[in-house]
């Protein structure tokens, strides 16, 4: 008797402690109840285009910005509106960037604070690119609502908005305080957003114990928790020549064309299979450990279905550990384009004066992005030297984005794994990300707050490409997905 009443104590002591029960069915039959409203919300958000590349679509911008203000407001959140200065066009005209968007839902100091980033700026998309659908007309397709920004980052920033809102409706209390903190350039850069968080790191994000970033995918069919991303190291390599375009038919033969020079240099960053002859640039690249090559192997990743999505004859990999490793955790080199090159159709003969070539290096744990760009500057002026070119060589850093790498042990992981279960039914797999998201770095660095990833977003969401989309299912199971992760890092052991 005397054992059953301090039991019982206990048990109602540590339920006291942990504040409501988690009442997660009334939660989940909220979210399938308005799942219709919650359709057309994203629907609302596509259809501005809220395109930040394109500075003649900034007013479209301003206004998706102005939305989510206006939501966040609405749901009686703490809103605050950051200014992050403005933007020097190439032409070098200034105009204002897109403002952050800022909230706070709850301010119980006995409660952990989580903040929510994420972004509502897209990538630009046309009809004509090859959409099958208006790309700013969210359609409905076999379960798989198209639009660009769906999955890419509207969705995913919604379905946190409606976890927040499906606890305030039913008047439950939310079980962690949450912030928010939505940017509108990320697609660009993220511009001015490092200089906001490093004025706010002891304001905004004074009272956050934990980042949780949705700007992602999984890597299957299966949920995932993502752990790691690599940074870029983005180059411009310029040649100069002649003082204007010159014309085969009459100059050729009396110069070394700057193309020529260009292409060459080029040809010496990386070797057919796959290998980066840039002297120095892999030194630092840490180990393949055991125990990273055994989380590989536990990937859901089939290189087949990965081999025909993206519609090639041969992987340059024959397993999926190598294949996966060389996408999350090893360098690359990739080539993207020469600016000045003739590209339009037909046979023009024009030999051009000054060609830039734009390539980047994904960068991963332990590389450096200023040694790079030294070792990468070295290489391209050596190789340039020994051409004996008249030509002048320029290269330029551009872009210097580090990597990004969590701790799959830590707690955030650890419930994150619980609300994959709770709602899925299945363990994540634990996955990282080929690109880079800036953001999660300086997040790390500047307010050395712990981090996780948690993407609801499907495999084949086509971020960036045409037909973008994301399933209904990952948006509405995404949506409990995350009621569930407010509750299970209510249960972190504070410290
Ligand atoms: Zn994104």
């Amino acid at each position: 008797m005397m054992e059953c009443v301090s039991v019982c104590v206990v048990v109602l002591m540590m339920s006291a402690a942990r504040g409501h029960s988690l009442r997660f069915n009334d939660l989940t039959d909220y979210v399938n109840k308005h799942q219709e409203e919650y359709v057309q919300a994203l629907r609302d958000w596509v259809s501005i285009e809220s395109d930040s590349s394109d500075v003649t679509k900034r007013a479209e911008l301003q206004r998706m910005m102005g939305v989510v203000e206006e939501k966040l407001r609405e749901m009686k959140g703490n809103v605050d509106v950051m200014d992050v200065g403005t933007q020097t066009l190439e032409d070098g005209s200034i105009i204002p960037l897109p403002k952050v968007v800022t909230a706070a839902f709850g301010e119980d100091e006995n409660k952990h604070t989580v903040c929510v980033y994420g972004h509502v700026d897209v990538q630009p998309a046309r009809r004509e690119d090859g959409w099958a659908t208006d790309p700013y007309n969210l359609t409905e397709i076999n379960g798989n609502l198209y639009g660009r920004g769906a999955s890419d980052n509207k969705a995913p920033v919604l379905a946190w908005i409606h976890a927040v809102e499906a606890y305030k409706a039913l008047d439950m209390e939310l079980p962690v305080n949450v912030k928010f903190l939505i940017e509108g350039m990320e697609e660009t850069g993220s511009n001015g957003l490092d200089v906001l968080v490093a004025a706010q790191r002891d304001a905004f994000f004074s009272d956050v114990d934990y980042i949780v970033i949705s700007d992602c995918g999984w890597q299957s069919a299966r949920p995932a928790l993502t752990y790691g991303t690599r940074g870029n190291a983005y180059f411009y390599a310029q040649v100069e020549g002649p003082k204007q375009d010159l014309h085969s038919g009459v100059d050729g033969g009396a110069v070394i064309e700057p193309m020529t020079d260009l292409i060459a240099i080029l040809d010496t960053l990386i070797s057919a299979s796959g290998e980066i002859l840039i002297p120095g640039v892999t030194d630092a690249v840490a180990n393949f450990t055991e125990e990273e090559r055994k989380i590989y192997e536990e990937v859901d990743f089939d290189m087949e279905t990965y081999r025909r999505t993206i519609g090639v004859e041969r992987l340059m990999y024959d397993n999926k550990v190598d294949l996966l490793a060389h996408l999350w955790r090893f360098p690359t080199v990739s080539i993207h384009g020469i600016e000045g090159a003739f590209s339009g159709h037909g046979t023009k003969t024009v030999i051009p004066a000054k060609v830039t070539a734009k390539f980047s290096i994904r960068q991963v744990p332990n590389m450096e992005p200023a040694v790079v760009e030294k070792q990468v500057t070295d290489h391209l002026h050596a190789v340039f030297e020994q051409r004996k070119s008249p030509n002048k060589l320029k290269v330029k850093m551009v872009i210097g984005a580090k990597p990004w790498l969590a701790d799959i042990k830590h707690a955030l992981y650890e419930a994150g794994k619980r609300a994959v279960k709770r709602v899925f039914g299945v363990e994540p797999e634990l996955i990282r990300e080929g690109g880079t998201i800036p953001i999660a770095r300086t997040f790390q660095d500047v307010t050395e707050k712990d981090i996780i990833m948690l993407p609801i977003g499907g495999f084949d969401d086509g971020l960036h490409s045409q037909n973008e989309k994301i399933s209904r299912y990952n948006y509405i199971e995404g949506t409990k997905l995350f009621i569930a992760y407010l509750h299970e890092v209510s249960h972190i052991k504070k410290d």
